[in-house]
């Protein structure tokens, strides 16, 4: 089966995506991948969109996840700008690679002084950039008019929840788009086994 990488990519070389059945060698086609993303996109659009972000780096469909999540924040009773930027920044995090620019995600960097590789002083060795409790405020304010500015001991106290809520629903989401995805290759693929 594909990867769900190869699929959001939408790159069909033949030869590589020929995939191994009791009946040989069949390929997806172009058509058959966009159709399993758009019925992806019918059954979990916000994850299929995530994934577009996530894989493809689809900006647009990015922008599409934040509308849709600060629009339910809104609905939740949220102040318009809170939600804009609580969705802005969950998003990012899950779509965004955030590769950290010093070792390049691979955790290691090298030290010339030394002659060694040591973890990487930038990313603490987790090969991405997560963003601080302060930094994660300070990009959240940016959102907020003057007179709205929190507070570091505010955002913490009253909206960090609200904020790793969002991550665990945006994740939650390309999880289940990711599943449903799955499933739909796998049938194709008993389909071509099932052919005579
Ligand atoms: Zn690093």
């Amino acid at each position: 089966m594909i990867s769900i990488e190869r699929l959001y990519s939408r790159q069909v070389p033949k030869s590589l995506n020929a995939e191994p059945t009791p009946r040989g060698l069949v390929a997806l086609t172009l058509e058959d991948i966009l159709n399993i993303i758009g019925r992806v996109q019918s059954k979990h659009m916000i994850g299929s969109f995530i994934l577009d972000a996530r894989i493809a780096l689809d900006k647009k469909a990015q922008n599409r996840v934040v509308l849709a999540l600060q629009s339910q924040l809104q609905h939740g009773g949220m102040n318009e700008h809170l939600a804009l930027g609580l969705a802005t920044t969950s998003v990012a995090e899950v779509c965004d690679t955030n590769i950290c620019p010093k070792c390049k995600g691979t955790t290691k960097a090298y030290s010339k002084r030394y002659d060694k590789l040591f973890e990487c002083s930038r990313c603490n060795g987790v090969g991405r950039i997560i963003l601080t409790h302060d930094q994660l405020y300070k990009a959240i304010n940016r959102f907020m008019p003057a007179d709205q500015k929190l507070t570091q001991v505010e955002f913490q106290r009253k909206h960090y929840d609200n904020y790793m809520d969002c991550v665990n629903e945006l994740h939650i989401e390309a999880g289940n788009a990711s599943k449903w995805a799955k499933e739909l290759l796998r049938r194709i693929e008993t389909n071509w086994s099932g052919v005579e």
